[in-house]
Protein backbone atom coordinates (compact mmCIF):
# COMPACT_ATOMS: atom_id res chain seq x y z
CA UNK A 1 0.00 0.00 0.00
CA UNK A 2 2.81 2.33 0.98
CA UNK A 3 4.88 1.86 -2.05
CA UNK A 4 1.93 1.42 -4.33
CA UNK A 5 0.92 5.25 -2.71
CA UNK A 6 4.84 6.06 -3.33
CA UNK A 7 4.91 4.92 -6.94
CA UNK A 8 2.00 7.10 -7.61
CA UNK A 9 3.48 10.30 -6.37
CA UNK A 10 6.79 9.55 -8.33
CA UNK A 11 4.81 8.88 -11.06
CA UNK A 12 2.72 12.55 -10.43
CA UNK A 13 5.78 14.02 -10.12
CA UNK A 14 7.48 12.91 -12.98
CA UNK A 15 4.06 13.44 -15.46
CA UNK A 16 4.62 17.18 -14.18
CA UNK A 17 7.81 17.43 -14.98
CA UNK A 18 7.99 16.01 -18.71
CA UNK A 19 6.54 18.51 -21.46
CA UNK A 20 3.75 16.98 -23.69
CA UNK A 21 4.85 15.33 -27.18
CA UNK A 22 4.73 18.16 -29.92
CA UNK A 23 1.59 17.59 -31.65
CA UNK A 24 1.34 19.58 -34.67
CA UNK A 25 2.58 18.43 -38.04
CA UNK A 26 5.25 16.80 -39.49
CA UNK A 27 7.63 16.73 -42.27
CA UNK A 28 9.59 14.27 -43.71
CA UNK A 29 12.55 15.48 -45.09
CA UNK A 30 14.53 12.21 -45.65
CA UNK A 31 12.12 9.26 -47.04
CA UNK A 32 12.76 6.60 -49.47
CA UNK A 33 10.55 4.09 -50.84
CA UNK A 34 12.76 1.73 -52.63
CA UNK A 35 12.41 -0.91 -54.88
CA UNK A 36 12.40 -3.75 -51.32
CA UNK A 37 9.79 -1.76 -49.39
CA UNK A 38 7.68 -2.61 -53.03
CA UNK A 39 5.94 0.27 -54.61
CA UNK A 40 3.15 -1.40 -55.92
CA UNK A 41 -0.59 -0.50 -55.17
CA UNK A 42 -1.82 -3.82 -54.10
CA UNK A 43 0.16 -6.23 -51.45
CA UNK A 44 2.03 -9.18 -53.26
CA UNK A 45 4.48 -11.80 -51.39
CA UNK A 46 7.48 -10.33 -51.00
CA UNK A 47 5.88 -7.16 -51.04
CA UNK A 48 6.20 -5.61 -47.26
CA UNK A 49 5.29 -2.28 -47.80
CA UNK A 50 2.93 -0.95 -50.46
CA UNK A 51 1.58 2.63 -51.22
CA UNK A 52 -1.20 1.73 -49.23
CA UNK A 53 0.79 0.63 -46.04
CA UNK A 54 3.37 3.29 -46.37
CA UNK A 55 1.02 6.10 -47.09
CA UNK A 56 -1.26 4.52 -43.93
CA UNK A 57 2.00 4.82 -41.77
CA UNK A 58 2.77 8.73 -42.69
CA UNK A 59 -0.56 9.69 -41.97
CA UNK A 60 -1.40 8.18 -38.73
CA UNK A 61 1.79 9.87 -37.68
CA UNK A 62 0.76 12.90 -38.52
CA UNK A 63 3.18 13.27 -41.21
CA UNK A 64 1.81 16.13 -43.69
CA UNK A 65 4.91 16.34 -46.73
CA UNK A 66 7.42 14.46 -47.53
CA UNK A 67 11.00 14.87 -49.74
CA UNK A 68 10.73 11.09 -51.61
CA UNK A 69 13.69 9.74 -53.09
CA UNK A 70 13.99 5.87 -54.08
CA UNK A 71 16.41 3.37 -55.62
CA UNK A 72 15.66 3.42 -58.85
CA UNK A 73 13.69 6.36 -58.97
CA UNK A 74 10.50 4.46 -59.76
CA UNK A 75 9.19 4.23 -56.00
CA UNK A 76 9.65 8.32 -55.89
CA UNK A 77 7.62 7.94 -59.39
CA UNK A 78 4.72 5.98 -57.50
CA UNK A 79 4.39 8.64 -54.94
CA UNK A 80 4.09 11.17 -57.74
CA UNK A 81 1.43 9.42 -59.53
CA UNK A 82 -0.57 8.30 -57.03
CA UNK A 83 -2.20 11.37 -56.70
CA UNK A 84 -5.84 10.65 -55.24
CA UNK A 85 -4.25 8.31 -52.44
CA UNK A 86 -1.63 11.00 -51.31
CA UNK A 87 -4.36 13.80 -51.33
CA UNK A 88 -6.82 11.57 -49.30
CA UNK A 89 -3.81 11.12 -46.45
CA UNK A 90 -2.91 14.58 -46.40
CA UNK A 91 0.84 14.01 -47.68
CA UNK A 92 2.60 16.34 -49.57
CA UNK A 93 5.12 14.65 -52.24
CA UNK A 94 8.15 16.85 -52.28
CA UNK A 95 9.99 14.68 -55.17
CA UNK A 96 13.88 14.30 -55.39
CA UNK A 97 16.01 12.34 -58.27
CA UNK A 98 18.13 10.01 -56.85
CA UNK A 99 21.00 9.57 -58.57
CA UNK A 100 21.27 5.56 -57.89
CA UNK A 101 19.94 2.90 -60.27
CA UNK A 102 21.33 0.03 -58.14
CA UNK A 103 23.37 -0.84 -55.41
CA UNK A 104 26.53 0.02 -57.81
CA UNK A 105 25.81 3.36 -58.29
CA UNK A 106 26.41 4.41 -54.73
CA UNK A 107 30.13 3.93 -55.00
CA UNK A 108 30.47 5.28 -58.29
CA UNK A 109 27.86 8.40 -59.08
CA UNK A 110 30.51 10.87 -58.56
CA UNK A 111 32.64 10.33 -61.47
CA UNK A 112 29.84 8.47 -63.91
CA UNK A 113 28.77 10.64 -67.01
CA UNK A 114 25.80 8.56 -67.53
CA UNK A 115 24.14 9.90 -63.94
CA UNK A 116 24.04 13.04 -65.29
CA UNK A 117 22.48 11.76 -68.39
CA UNK A 118 19.59 9.81 -66.33
CA UNK A 119 19.51 13.25 -64.02
CA UNK A 120 18.52 15.17 -67.13
CA UNK A 121 16.14 12.96 -68.18
CA UNK A 122 14.26 12.89 -65.10
CA UNK A 123 14.14 16.68 -64.69
CA UNK A 124 12.70 17.40 -68.19
CA UNK A 125 10.29 14.44 -67.65
CA UNK A 126 9.20 16.45 -63.87
CA UNK A 127 6.31 13.98 -62.02
CA UNK A 128 2.93 14.38 -61.93
CA UNK A 129 3.26 16.14 -58.19
CA UNK A 130 5.40 19.01 -60.35
CA UNK A 131 8.97 19.02 -61.44
CA UNK A 132 11.61 17.37 -58.88
CA UNK A 133 12.96 19.62 -56.08
CA UNK A 134 16.25 18.41 -55.51
CA UNK A 135 18.91 15.58 -55.87
CA UNK A 136 20.09 12.85 -53.73
CA UNK A 137 20.41 11.49 -51.49
CA UNK A 138 23.93 10.72 -52.24
CA UNK A 139 26.40 9.51 -50.41
CA UNK A 140 30.25 10.35 -50.29
CA UNK A 141 32.18 7.50 -48.47
CA UNK A 142 35.74 9.57 -49.45
CA UNK A 143 34.92 13.06 -49.26
CA UNK A 144 37.66 13.61 -51.55
CA UNK A 145 34.90 12.21 -54.35
CA UNK A 146 33.77 15.48 -53.28
CA UNK A 147 35.69 16.55 -56.51
CA UNK A 148 34.48 13.78 -58.86
CA UNK A 149 33.86 15.21 -62.36
CA UNK A 150 29.93 14.43 -61.79
CA UNK A 151 29.58 15.80 -58.35
CA UNK A 152 31.27 19.11 -59.79
CA UNK A 153 28.86 19.38 -62.72
CA UNK A 154 25.76 18.42 -60.22
CA UNK A 155 26.75 20.68 -57.80
CA UNK A 156 26.65 23.51 -60.39
CA UNK A 157 23.52 22.29 -61.78
CA UNK A 158 21.78 22.05 -58.46
CA UNK A 159 22.88 25.43 -58.13
CA UNK A 160 21.57 26.88 -61.68
CA UNK A 161 18.29 24.98 -61.43
CA UNK A 162 17.57 25.87 -57.64
CA UNK A 163 17.66 22.18 -56.57
CA UNK A 164 18.25 21.30 -53.39
CA UNK A 165 20.73 18.54 -52.53
CA UNK A 166 20.27 15.69 -49.99
CA UNK A 167 23.77 14.41 -49.04
CA UNK A 168 25.12 12.04 -46.52
CA UNK A 169 28.56 13.34 -46.23
CA UNK A 170 30.73 14.41 -43.49
CA UNK A 171 32.28 17.67 -42.86
CA UNK A 172 34.80 17.59 -44.93
CA UNK A 173 32.43 17.25 -48.22
CA UNK A 174 30.69 19.50 -47.12
CA UNK A 175 32.92 22.39 -47.40
CA UNK A 176 34.61 20.61 -51.16
CA UNK A 177 30.77 20.35 -52.26
CA UNK A 178 30.14 24.20 -51.35
CA UNK A 179 33.28 25.14 -53.41
CA UNK A 180 31.61 23.21 -56.63
CA UNK A 181 29.00 25.90 -57.11
CA UNK A 182 29.04 28.84 -58.82
CA UNK A 183 27.81 30.59 -55.42
CA UNK A 184 30.55 29.15 -53.37
CA UNK A 185 27.80 27.61 -51.15
CA UNK A 186 26.07 31.24 -50.50
CA UNK A 187 23.62 30.07 -52.40
CA UNK A 188 23.12 26.55 -52.19
CA UNK A 189 20.34 24.55 -50.33
CA UNK A 190 22.33 21.63 -49.24
CA UNK A 191 20.46 19.52 -46.92
CA UNK A 192 22.85 17.44 -44.56
CA UNK A 193 21.74 14.01 -44.14
CA UNK A 194 21.51 12.98 -40.69
CA UNK A 195 24.35 16.52 -39.77
CA UNK A 196 27.26 14.21 -40.30
CA UNK A 197 26.32 10.83 -39.12
CA UNK A 198 30.29 9.92 -37.78
CA UNK A 199 29.38 12.84 -34.96
CA UNK A 200 31.28 16.10 -36.62
CA UNK A 201 31.61 17.67 -33.18
CA UNK A 202 28.52 20.70 -32.10
CA UNK A 203 31.03 23.24 -32.65
CA UNK A 204 31.93 21.87 -36.31
CA UNK A 205 28.40 21.92 -37.02
CA UNK A 206 27.64 25.51 -35.63
CA UNK A 207 31.12 26.99 -37.77
CA UNK A 208 29.57 25.11 -40.81
CA UNK A 209 26.35 26.56 -40.48
CA UNK A 210 27.64 29.67 -39.93
CA UNK A 211 29.64 29.81 -42.87
CA UNK A 212 26.89 28.48 -45.12
CA UNK A 213 23.27 30.38 -44.89
CA UNK A 214 21.09 27.87 -46.90
CA UNK A 215 22.69 24.68 -44.87
CA UNK A 216 20.42 22.82 -43.66
CA UNK A 217 20.63 19.85 -40.82
CA UNK A 218 18.60 16.47 -41.26
CA UNK A 219 18.60 14.89 -37.73
CA UNK A 220 17.94 10.72 -38.17
CA UNK A 221 20.58 8.92 -36.92
CA UNK A 222 22.41 11.95 -35.65
CA UNK A 223 24.66 10.79 -33.04
CA UNK A 224 24.65 12.15 -29.21
CA UNK A 225 21.09 14.09 -30.39
CA UNK A 226 18.86 12.50 -28.16
CA UNK A 227 19.47 11.66 -24.04
CA UNK A 228 17.95 10.40 -20.82
CA UNK A 229 14.01 10.56 -21.72
CA UNK A 230 14.27 10.46 -25.09
CA UNK A 231 14.81 14.44 -24.76
CA UNK A 232 17.55 16.25 -26.72
CA UNK A 233 21.23 16.42 -25.01
CA UNK A 234 21.87 20.03 -23.95
CA UNK A 235 24.51 20.88 -26.19
CA UNK A 236 21.94 20.00 -29.45
CA UNK A 237 19.36 21.60 -27.82
CA UNK A 238 21.42 24.69 -27.68
CA UNK A 239 22.18 23.92 -31.29
CA UNK A 240 18.76 23.91 -32.46
CA UNK A 241 17.65 26.97 -30.25
CA UNK A 242 20.39 29.33 -31.90
CA UNK A 243 19.96 27.58 -35.39
CA UNK A 244 16.28 27.44 -35.16
CA UNK A 245 15.16 27.59 -39.24
CA UNK A 246 17.99 25.07 -40.42
CA UNK A 247 17.37 21.52 -38.94
CA UNK A 248 14.76 19.22 -40.31
CA UNK A 249 13.56 15.57 -39.51
CA UNK A 250 13.49 12.67 -40.78
CA UNK A 251 12.91 8.80 -41.61
CA UNK A 252 15.18 8.08 -43.77
CA UNK A 253 13.70 3.89 -44.26
CA UNK A 254 16.54 3.03 -46.44
CA UNK A 255 15.70 -0.31 -45.60
CA UNK A 256 12.39 -1.81 -44.58
CA UNK A 257 12.90 -1.82 -40.74
CA UNK A 258 12.89 1.35 -41.03
CA UNK A 259 9.19 1.55 -42.36
CA UNK A 260 8.88 -0.89 -39.88
CA UNK A 261 9.41 1.30 -37.08
CA UNK A 262 7.77 4.28 -38.33
CA UNK A 263 5.49 4.79 -35.72
CA UNK A 264 8.39 4.94 -33.28
CA UNK A 265 10.74 7.04 -35.20
CA UNK A 266 7.97 9.56 -35.24
CA UNK A 267 7.00 9.15 -31.76
CA UNK A 268 10.59 9.96 -30.99
CA UNK A 269 10.71 12.83 -32.77
CA UNK A 270 7.55 14.31 -31.15
CA UNK A 271 9.20 13.49 -27.85
CA UNK A 272 12.33 15.64 -28.20
CA UNK A 273 10.03 17.94 -30.06
CA UNK A 274 8.09 18.51 -27.30
CA UNK A 275 10.63 19.71 -24.92
CA UNK A 276 11.55 22.84 -27.09
CA UNK A 277 9.81 26.14 -27.03
CA UNK A 278 6.47 25.19 -29.08
CA UNK A 279 7.11 27.98 -31.94
CA UNK A 280 11.01 26.13 -32.07
CA UNK A 281 9.61 23.02 -32.43
CA UNK A 282 7.15 23.68 -34.86
CA UNK A 283 9.90 25.38 -37.24
CA UNK A 284 12.17 22.35 -36.94
CA UNK A 285 8.88 19.55 -37.43
CA UNK A 286 7.44 21.52 -40.09
CA UNK A 287 7.77 25.32 -41.27
CA UNK A 288 11.29 24.85 -42.18
CA UNK A 289 10.31 22.28 -45.09
CA UNK A 290 7.56 23.72 -46.08
CA UNK A 291 9.78 27.04 -46.27
CA UNK A 292 11.98 25.54 -48.28
CA UNK A 293 9.98 24.16 -50.64
CA UNK A 294 6.72 26.08 -50.88
CA UNK A 295 4.45 23.83 -49.37
CA UNK A 296 1.07 25.22 -47.82
CA UNK A 297 0.75 24.55 -44.48
CA UNK A 298 -2.17 21.69 -43.46
ZN1 LIG B 1 18.95 7.97 -46.58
Amino acid sequence: MRRAGLLSGLMAVCTAAAAADYSGPLFDAHLHYNDEACTHDTPAPGCPHPMADVLARMQRNGVRAIVANSRPNDGTKALATAREQTRAAGVTVVPFVRLYRNRADYSNWFRDPTIVDMVNTELARGTPAGPYRGLGEFHLYDSANANGPVAKQLMALAEEKDLAVLAHVDDVAIDLLMANTPSKGQKMRLIWAHTGIGGSPVARVDELFARYPKLMGELSYRPGLACADGQLCPEWRALLLKYPDRFLIGSDTWINQRWQYYDELMKGYRTWLGGLPAEVARRIAWDNGARLFGVTSP
